[in-house]
């Protein structure tokens, strides 16, 4: 683990330098306060520091508080070491956002344990992390396919929309269904439809444009967002979309699946609501359905 060292007292630094390698550790080592908050705000900072109280440039108390205003997920463990040893002064230390205080002169066994004790909460705040990220994926994603949720692409949809009616721009929707899906299921099993949703998912991801967003709006039904896209023909991501989904097939345990798409497509120029805007298009796609199935309709 990395951790930062910054002291003014030339002897401290090197001693302390001495010692953790010794633990195992890599020091980076400054002399300064603002060399100390320089190295703390680095995308790849290190974890742990230790910092003197007095210091030229910042003094190891305001060096905390600059660090603890900043947003992040993974601040840096702090120890401030100093020979001030006055209780206001832990507590003006600590105030300040430092973890932990050791005064000077420290014995070297108690400030291995508490970079041992920093050690710990750095990771259990990694696994707190960790687990937030895997909740806010989970919250935001479709388990079968890994496609934003419903949720997700329609606040996709708010922002592309606030987008556009900002920027005065040209902003459609696709509602997708996929043709005879029950049967599909019916006929094949669902692992095998499950399998269908996959290969659908991926062959729409590979038709759009890198801004384009696709999630899942529930079971067969997908929905695509496409700025800057018209709502016709022209625009060839939704005719692209259709064919090339008919042109695909998925591999199951049951068999090769060919499978088509209905797709019902509404666009706004400028302001529009999400509401009216995802009604026309499943106007639209019922359209596509009534006039049979593996195509595209406009609104
Ligand atoms: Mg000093």
């Amino acid at each position: 683990m990395r951790v930062l060292v910054a002291d003014d007292d030339v002897t401290s630094r090197r001693i302390l330098e001495a010692i953790l390698k010794k633990w195992g550790l890599e020091p980076t080592v400054v002399s300064d306060g603002l060399a100390a908050h320089a190295a703390l705000v680095q995308p790849d900072a290190p974890a742990l520091a230790l910092l003197d109280w007095n210091m030229p440039g910042l003094e190891g108390p305001q060096v905390c508080r600059l660090i603890r205003r900043r947003e992040t997920s993974n601040p840096p463990y702090v120890i401030l070491l100093t020979a001030r040893g006055e209780k206001g002064d832990i507590v003006k230390g600590l105030d300040a956002g430092a973890n932990d205080y050791v005064s000077k002169p420290y014995d070297s066994e108690e400030l291995r344990a508490r970079i041992g004790v920093g050690t710990r909460m750095l990771e259990l705040q990694a696994d707190l992390a960790r687990a937030r990220d895997a909740l806010a994926y989970q919250a935001s994603h479709d388990a079968l396919t890994g496609l934003p949720n419903r949720r997700a692409v329609l606040e996709a949809l708010e922002r592309e929309l606030a987008r556009s009616a900002r920027e005065d721009g040209v902003l459609s929707v696709a509602v997708c269904d996929l043709d005879h899906f029950k049967n599909v299921n019916d006929t094949w099993g669902h692992p095998a439809g499950d399998k269908v949703l996959n290969a659908f998912a991926s062959v729409v991801k590979g038709c759009l444009r890198a801004y384009d967003v696709v999630g899942r709006f529930g079971g067969e039904e997908f929905l695509l967002i496409a700025p800057g896209a018209k709502p016709s023909a022209e625009s060839g991501v939704f005719e692209r979309v259709c064919r090339s989904v008919a042109a695909a097939s998925a591999t199951t345990e049951a068999g090769v699946i060919t499978f088509t798409v209905s797709i019902g497509v509404a666009g706004v120029c400028g302001k529009g609501e999400a509401e009216a805007l995802l009604a026309s298009a499943d106007a639209a796609l019922y359209r596509a359905k009534a006039e049979g199935r593996n195509r595209v309709c406009y609104a």
